[in-house]
């Protein structure tokens, strides 16, 4: 699996909210996962690093470069910073139109005679 799949995954998994942080207290961060395979456990510890449940067993799976991205400043490199600012204008995009849909929606049913 290439990095760019990897980062492209984890921007994915945010803008689905498939992320839930439970908690974050200075260097510690839980938070748990919804992947292809199942909710994974996931989060950083002072001592133990980044960690996932996950069946990739490494600490740079997508679903900690998520996690990463959203409690820790230094995983945001440019590219990463700029597919998550794309996936966020997407979802908006989508959520203005579905608001202009439903306001369409509203006055069509109310101008009618
Ligand atoms: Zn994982």
């Amino acid at each position: 699996m290439t990095r760019e799949s990897v980062a492209h995954k984890a921007t994915r998994y945010l803008a689905e909210a498939r992320l839930t942080v439970l908690s974050v207290a200075g260097d510690s961060v839980t938070a748990v996962c919804r992947g292809t395979d199942g909710v994974y456990s996931l989060g950083h510890q002072p001592a133990r690093g980044w960690y996932c449940s996950c069946p990739a067993r490494t600490g740079d799976c997508c679903h900690v470069l998520a996690l990463r991205l959203v409690t820790d400043s230094r995983a945001v490199t440019e590219e990463a910073a700029t597919r998550l600012a794309a996936a966020v204008e997407r979802g908006k995009q989508s959520l203005a139109r579905a608001a202009a849909e439903r306001q369409a929606g509203i006055t069509r049913i109310g101008g009618m005679p």
